[in-house]
């Protein structure tokens, strides 16, 4: 059987975001339950957006909360680098690969993608078939003139030399995966499975943000919340325990994680279940 692979692929702008985090444990779940690998990459194409910080804060959050990857560009890897920043030459590479075949072209000093005719559509594991028309998507740059890569571009060709099976991310990413799946085609790449997992939402179920939400998990480290109690209640966010409780660590999350128990409708980020987990976590501690 083919090995296991997943990643999560954060990208370096300030903060460890609880949003990612929560993608993460999905990751890690699906990975150790299957004997499989659990993938850092960080994702710093984004020059603008780059805080040279942000990368230990990553590191710091997931040590915190016991999320143990098994490949990073901290510990490295038989696939690395594991940091976009340095993997330049191949995204050049793979691009004018396309270029060769006449699968994409130059205009305005950038590399765009030709977009073919016809339809794209996967299995989601999570919401099932899902399908696109081309005619809604146009060509897009994959190689920016200060030659960079475009994130759609970078993702698709760091999954594929990753050898990554499975990609679980948030539904936010639904509308890229047509435009990923067309360049895995033109790389001759096998596609990866998809999973996209309900984004959260702020009370009044706008996408979480830090005007209405702390997102930042040093702020539930500082805050006093304990790692199991948050582990917790983001697991819970998206996914339904088969016995329905409320109450699990994360092994039995990775005992029983399936994914026909993800939820499709939007989880409410609700910090007063999170001060009653934590509550519940605290009071089995011995003084
Ligand atoms: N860097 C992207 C993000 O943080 C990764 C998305 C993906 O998993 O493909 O949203």
């Amino acid at each position: 059987m083919k090995e296991i692979r997943v990643r999560i692929a954060p990208s370096p702008t300030g903060l460890a975001h609880v949003g990612n985090i929560y993608i993460a444990l999905f990751n890690f779940a699906f990975a150790r339950q299957n004997k499989g690998k659990f993938v850092l990459r960080i994702e710093d194409t984004d020059i603008k957006r780059h805080v040279p910080e942000a990368e230990k804060v990553i590191y710091e959050a997931f040590e915190w909360l016991g999320l143990k990857y098994d490949e990073g560009p901290d510990i490295d890897g038989p696939f690395g680098p594991y940091r976009q920043s340095e993997r330049l030459d191949l995204y050049r590479k793979y691009a004018q690969q396309l270029i060769d075949k006449d699968l994409a072209y130059q205009k305005d000093g950038a590399i765009w993608f030709k977009v073919p005719g016809g339809q794209t559509s996967w299995e989601d594991l999570i919401r099932g078939q899902i399908q696109f028309d081309h005619s809604q998507i146009k060509d897009f740059v994959i190689l920016k003139s200060d030659d960079y890569p475009s994130y759609n571009f970078a993702v698709v060709v760091d999954d594929w030399l990753m050898k990554i099976s499975h990609v679980i991310r948030a539904e936010e990413h639904i509308s890229n995966t047509p435009r990923q799946i067309m360049i895995y085609q033109a790389l001759r790449s096998p596609v990866p499975e998809f999973a996209h997992l309900p984004l959260l939402r702020n009370t009044d179920h706008s996408k979480i943000s830090k005007r209405k939400n702390p997102v930042a998990i040093s702020w539930y480290q500082d805050q006093g919340y304990l790692p199991e109690a948050l582990v917790n209640f983001l697991c819970l966010l998206g996914w339904a325990h088969p016995l329905q409780k409320d109450v699990f660590s994360i092994d039995e999350f990775i005992k029983y994680f399936s994914f026909e128990h993800v939820s499709t409708s939007a989880p409410i980020f609700d910090l007063k279940k999170l001060d009653w987990l934590n509550g519940v976590y605290i009071r089995k501690k011995t003084d």
